[in-house]
């Protein structure tokens, strides 16, 4: 494990306990702007929900240049996101990639209620959902806890998708120059909790 990984979780999660406390760090966007003048090399990577509640810069409390984020509804994956992803890993060799999910993700509720099925782009978006809806299915997950368990097998299923469409992800990851990271973002607390601190292929 890369030490510039575990700093980086770190200081993610050290931002988030900042956040839940309402004690978000001094930031001065003037001189911060000048610096970034040069360049950028965030130290993580977040794969999130659009979900407007959950902006990773605010919940992980960090400011210009720090994180790279990459957000559309549910998480769900394609071409240009996975290149956006890659751009942070290759070119900035950003070490940490957060799947970062949260409860009550409208995206998975829609796509739950309407069993997948859609039209147009939302039914593409949709269809992204169905292997974990699938998955929750087959492992017979009470209807209670069936939203928030496709919610998380969303992030493996994410991850896996990264490692097979991804190339360039996948050897970082298994290079160690990259760690891959599944949290969780509860709306109420504020709180992200680790799911799966390191992701590995599993072929
Ligand atoms: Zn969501």
């Amino acid at each position: 494990m890369s030490d510039a990984a575990t700093t980086a979780l770190n200081e993610l999660l050290a931002g988030n306990q900042r956040f839940v406390r309402n004690e978000p760090a001094a930031q001065n966007f003037i001189a911060r702007r000048q610096e970034l003048l040069a360049g950028q090399q965030p130290f993580a990577i977040v794969l999130g929900c659009s979900d407007s509640r959950v902006p990773p810069e605010l919940l992980f409390d960090q400011g210009l240049g720090d994180i790279f984020v990459v957000r559309t509804a549910g998480q769900v994956l394609e071409a240009t996101t996975i290149a956006s992803i890659e751009y942070a890993v290759d070119h900035l060799h950003t070490p940490l990639l957060m799947i970062l999910g949260h409860d009550n993700c409208g995206g998975v509720t829609a796509a739950v209620t309407h069993d997948c099925r859609g039209e147009g782009n939302i039914g593409v978006l949709f269809s992204k959902i169905l292997p974990s809806l699938e998955r929750a299915r087959k492992m017979e997950v009470p209807a209670s806890e069936f939203i928030e368990a496709v919610t998380d097998f969303n992030l493996d299923y994410l991850a896996e998708q990264l490692f097979s469409d991804s190339p360039i992800i996948r050897a970082a990851v298994t290079e160690g120059r990259c760690r891959m990271v599944g949290a969780k973002y509860f709306l109420g607390s504020g709180e992200v909790k680790i799911l799966t601190p390191n992701y590995q292929p599993s072929d």
